[in-house]
């Protein structure tokens, strides 16, 4: 899909914020820092679509992004900052698990995980979530311009073994910077969507 006319819609903690809206809904969750603002503004061909709460680690609210009246991007809270509080975590925690279970928009979530690093506790937590709740998903490797080819290729299988997705096809590898993959990332997102 070539995206002509992203909005953000609103920035919400609890259910009653969420935007009134039958669109579909396509998460995107990941530990903090993990590329998640990048890839939603690669997907929508923007630059500053959705703005990186890496800074300071502290993008506690949802954001909801209208993707030419086609579908939602929902950009939940990054999990793992290490300098927050136990709260703050919580609370958090909360803001993410509630959205993933009162929403009938939901359809499909994308998992990021950066390319060089193992699934961490909370990955593998989100990961198991998303496998019970019969949703679509795919499990996107960022920042992979940062490893050579064939350093993707391990990574993939390493991931896909420890998450058990031997098969890897759920597995993409992209990079926000160069672009590489997100056209099969999207070609992805449509074909759950046509299934429907
Ligand atoms: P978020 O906290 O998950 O929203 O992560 P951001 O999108 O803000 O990215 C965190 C950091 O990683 C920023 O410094 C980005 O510039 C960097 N980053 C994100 N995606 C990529 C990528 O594909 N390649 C490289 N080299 N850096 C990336």
């Amino acid at each position: 899909m070539t995206v002509k006319d992203p909005k953000f819609i609103i920035s919400a903690v609890r259910p009653d914020q969420y935007p009134e809206s039958d669109m579909l809904e396509v998460a995107f969750a990941g530990r903090s820092n993990a590329g998640k603002s990048s890839l939603i503004n690669a997907l929508a061909g923007r630059k500053k679509l959705a703005y990186s709460g890496s800074t300071q680690g502290m993008t506690r609210q949802i954001n909801f992004y209208d993707i030419d009246g086609e579908i939602t991007f929902v950009d939940l809270p990054g999990y793992g900052y290490a300098a927050v509080s136990k709260d703050q975590k919580a609370l958090w925690g909360k803001v993410i698990e509630e959205y993933l279970n009162v929403r009938p928009q939901l359809y499909m979530v994308i998992l990021l995980m950066d390319a060089r690093h193992d699934p961490s506790g909370d990955d593998l937590t989100m990961y198991e979530w998303i496998k019970a709740s019969g949703l679509e998903y795919a499990i996107v490797l960022t920042k992979c311009d940062k490893l050579s080819r064939m350093q993707v290729l391990g990574r993939v299988r390493e991931i896909g073994r420890i998450l058990g997705e031997e098969d890897g096809g759920k597995l993409f590898p992209v990079s926000s910077t160069d672009k590489k993959g997100i056209p099969e990332l999207w070609e992805v997102i449509d074909r759950a969507f046509e299934e429907d």
